[in-house]
């Protein structure tokens, strides 16, 4: 798998590159460790190039047709949709997720593409209230200009291209760092596709390389008109003080302490189902998991009965054998934080571990933690694995009052009563929740992002991306 004209190399202003260090990393397949592929290590001096490409070719992009523009992302589309069966191995690979995970994101990663490219034909502006009779007022949505996107490696395509899409659908040019641990899926892929494409040279340019050196020179560099960042909160906090010293636009979309409530009617079964999509899809390893389980005392018993048959049923191991539920977690960094800093440290504080609690290398069984009380690091703390802790309330309102405190995107709510359902969803201060469902596969249509009093400077409006991805000076005449 490493014969793509990206392996190694940068794409900026249209060519395959060398980065400037000369340096590349090594991409590993997360369930064997063998090789597939590598990155060029970009730093500050790749950077400065990307965003001086980017800059000019931004006018020139902005200038073409709304049309036109939308034609060169149907056309990634088809590219990246001729070569589907080849992504979705390298995500299963390169990620360590399972099939499922891998065909859904390679398909709303498409999809993405094409929702953008109908946005861009359909969405120019508005017709204001006139200020005065006799007076027309219009709004003109114009690009923001350069924008530069920072991806995690959870959902690495699908992540990157709910930015890079609208935003070269609405005539900006872009600059992407994806993560150290995807950078053939969450960039090198869709530089080839550009690339494929003809794409204007300078118009998309994909900086690999690590945080700390590609993704800071990213973070800090005045060039931009906006930095699009996707990760964790602690790197996200940080980005957000550099970007304040000189109020550099940025827009962070951070990690999330989701919880999953089970009320004293719930339909056990579904609740039990849904809990194994909502805590270990993708082994736990997305912003939206649901990280903690409020139960009702009268149906906890039934609850965790249910849930742990079902979990103790689901199979660990390499996705390409076909045979896995769950995959490899994505790096010992990763397992590490989830063993170390919430599983044993909630178990010394009195958490049982009523199935799994154990690993393999990258292979973390699922796990099921009971007797969890508000202060463990497993109620906290974002989990990021596939540990599913419950905690038990005796009232509607102290899972209410539980629930809430804490930075969420995703909630869940399960009870036989759909008018209770809504009326606890509406108390909860989540970016979204379900009632009695679990949506672990985030579509490209649907709205994403948290509630934005925790820690969400923005949201990603999907379908609703035009005031996201634009400016809107008024014209009156
Ligand atoms: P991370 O913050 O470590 O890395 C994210 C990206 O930032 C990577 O490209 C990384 O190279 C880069 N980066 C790291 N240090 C940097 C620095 N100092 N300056 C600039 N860039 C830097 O996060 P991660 O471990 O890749 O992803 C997991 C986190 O992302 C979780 O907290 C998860 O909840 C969050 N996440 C949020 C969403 C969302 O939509 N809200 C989606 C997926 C993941």
């Amino acid at each position: 798998m490493t014969s793509h004209p990206a392996d190694g190399r940068l794409y900026i202003d249209g060519t395959w590159r060398p980065s400037a260090s000369g340096e590349v990393g090594i991409v590993e397949e997360k369930a064997t460790g063998a090789r597939i592929g590598s990155y060029a290590l970009g730093d500050v001096r790749d950077v400065d190039q990307a965003v001086a490409a980017a800059r000019a070719a931004q006018p020139g992009w902005a200038a073409l047709s709304a049309p036109a523009r939308a034609a060169y992302l149907r056309g990634m589309a088809d590219h990246l949709r001729d070569r589907y069966e080849e992504l979705v191995t390298l995500s299963m690979r390169e990620t360590g997720g399972v099939r499922a995970k891998a065909e859904d994101e390679v398909t709303t990663t498409i999809r993405q593409l094409h929702i953008s490219a109908v946005q861009a034909t359909e969405n120019a502006g508005d017709i204001l209230p006139p200020y005065k009779a006799g007076k027309l007022s219009l709004s003109r949505a114009v690009p923001l200009g350069v924008l530069g996107v920072i991806t995690p490696w959870n959902y690495p395509m699908n992540l990157a291209m709910r930015a890079v899409a609208p935003g070269l659908a609405f005539g900006n040019t872009i600059v992407l760092k994806p993560a150290e641990l995807t950078p053939i899926s969450g960039g090198q892929v869709f530089a080839e596709a550009a690339d494929h494409v003809g794409l204007p040279a300078g118009v998309f340019n994909v900086v690999t390389g690590e945080g700390q050196s590609a993704g800071w020179a990213l973070a800090e560099h005045r060039g931009f008109d906006l930095v699009d960042f996707t990760g964790s909160r602690e790197v996200g906090l940080a980005i957000a003080a550099s970007a304040a010293a000189d109020l550099r636009p940025i827009r962070l979309e951070l990690g999330g302490d989701n919880a999953f409530l089970v009320l004293d009617d719930a339909d056990i079964d579904l609740a039990a189902s849904c809990a194994l999509l909502a805590s270990l899809e993708f082994q736990g390893q997305a912003c939206i998991s649901s990280s903690r389980h409020i139960v009702m005392r009268e149906v906890a018993g039934r609850y965790i009965d249910a849930v742990v048959r079902r979990v103790e049923a689901l199979r660990v191991g390499d996705p390409m054998t076909g045979e896995a539920d769950l995959g490899p977690l994505i790096s010992t960094t990763q397992r590490d934080r989830v063993h170390k800093k919430i599983v044993e440290p909630s178990v010394a504080m009195g958490a049982k571990v009523l199935t799994g609690g154990t690993y393999d290398g990258l292979f973390y069984r699922p796990t099921v933690l009971g007797d969890v009380t508000p202060d463990m690091p497993a109620f906290t703390e974002e989990i990021f694995g596939p540990v599913i802790p419950i905690t038990v309330v005796d009232t509607e309102e102290e899972a209410i009052a539980l629930t809430n405190g804490y930075p969420m995107l995703m909630n869940s709510v399960f009870s036989a009563d759909l008018i209770r359902g809504m009326r606890v969803a509406e108390q909860l201060q989540a970016g979204e929740v379900h009632i009695n469902d679990a949506f672990a596969r985030h579509g490209a249509e649907n709205q994403m992002g948290g509630f934005t009093r925790r820690q969400w400077i923005g949201v990603q409006r999907t379908p609703l991306t035009l005031p996201e991805w634009t400016a809107d000076p008024a014209a009156r005449a």
